[in-house]
């Protein structure tokens, strides 16, 4: 579940095949016919307004989908499926993990949910039982992984590496500001492409694009550059770049000093709500860079960490700057402000330096206040 593997197998297992978890969570889930709230109302034409609020579901790729490499493009890893039927997602409702209880009306194939009826009127039910909902579908899929880093990085996401929870909070927002830059390339809505997470058998995080329509546009097959090679590199890199205009509307000034993690010009949307406390749009544009070209350092130099870095150091109690690296003083111990990507060889290299006590990274430390 950490790693988001699914599958819809009956087999039992116990130990996840991607990331060596022993938590496997096992869900009795269902596809319903259909939903029905009153069947004793009159039917009203749909009007386009959905009274449900979709957050709490949360998109898979099934470990059947069968993706297929196509050519590297500058760091980057590019899967996906030539044929639809391939491509296997599921939209999971857990209601928050705690499922949804359901009871069988008598005399009928219709389940209830029992609570959802006024106390003094609950109809009887009979085998009752604990459900998740699942849509399914096959469409076009593709799937995105950094290729090679540098010793200064460690993009591990599995929880032997401290930072992996910023690492994966990385990595979905930089998915969502490629989803951006892809719709904005195909010049379609963003609710064309969802966006999804896991961590694959090579245990790297990946991002995984699904198109919307069930059997596929063809996106994600344009996407993949197998038709035109310059494809993959102009929707995936290049809008991440200096005067491209998704990389400037992130740049603004006023952005810049009002965003500190994400907001609904970044990386936010109604659809992805579950992750609006976690995003972080410089992080993703960090990964932007890693998947452009590897060898760029990854540090506080970056344009747009700049004024950021120095208002959160500020903050706290006696910053000083050496050779871009900050550090803060608190207690009489010297706090290095680190990066969630960097490796702990390089903290090591760093510490021969600048003789720090402890480390604190940045994310964390937006999160405090004056006082440490
Ligand atoms: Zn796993
Ligand atoms: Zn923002």
């Amino acid at each position: 579940m950490n790693c988001n593997y699914t599958t819809l197998a009956k087999d039992t297992i116990t130990k996840c095949p991607h990331c060596e978890s022993p938590h496997i969570t096992t869900t009795e889930a269902c596809t319903p016919l259909g939903f029905c709230t009153d069947y004793d109302a009159d039917i009203k034409d749909f009007n386009g307004r959905f009274d449900f609020q979709p957050y709490t579901t949360s998109l898979t790729l099934d470990a059947e989908a069968k993706l297929e490499y196509t050519a590297p493009c500058h760091n980057l890893t590019i899967k996906s499926n030539i044929l639809p039927k391939n491509g296997l997602v599921h939209q999971i409702n857990t209601n928050d993990g705690k499922l949804f209880k359901v009871g069988r009306l008598p005399d009928t194939n219709r389940y209830v949910a029992k609570e959802a009826y006024p106390p003094n009127n609950q109809p009887y039910t009979f085998d009752e039982k604990q459900i998740a909902l699942i849509a399914s579908k096959t469409t076009g899929v593709l799937a995105l992984s950094i290729n090679k880093q540098t010793p200064q990085t460690d993009l591990n996401p599995l929880p032997s590496n401290q930072n992996h929870e910023e690492i994966k909070a990385a990595f979905i927002s930089w998915g969502y500001l490629l989803q951006r830059a892809i719709c904005s390339y195909l010049d379609i809505e963003t609710s064309e492409i969802e966006v999804g997470y896991q961590i694959n058998k090579n245990k790297q995080s990946e991002i995984f694009l699904v198109e919307r329509l069930e059997n596929g546009a063809g996106y994600c097959n344009y996407l993949s550059g197998r038709i035109f090679e310059d494809v993959p590199y102009n929707a995936f890199i290049k809008p991440f770049q200096e005067n491209q205009p998704i990389y400037e509307s992130l740049m603004q000034q006023e952005h810049q000093t009002q965003c500190s993690s994400s907001c609904y010009d970044c990386t936010r949307d109604f659809y992805n709500q579950q992750h609006h406390s976690t995003m972080h749009w410089r992080l993703g544009l960090d990964l932007a860079k890693i998947a452009h070209d590897p060898n760029q350092p990854i540090d506080f130099t970056a344009p747009y960490w700049h004024s950021h870095i120095q208002t959160i150091t500020n903050r706290l109690k006696n910053p000083t700057k050496t050779n871009n690296t900050y550090i803060i003083t608190h207690n009489n111990q010297k706090i290095l402000i680190t990066h969630p990507f960097w490796s702990t060889e390089y903290i090591q290299t760093l510490q021969t330096t600048h003789h720090f006590d402890k480390t604190l990274n940045i994310i964390k430390a937006e999160k405090l206040t004056k006082e440490i």
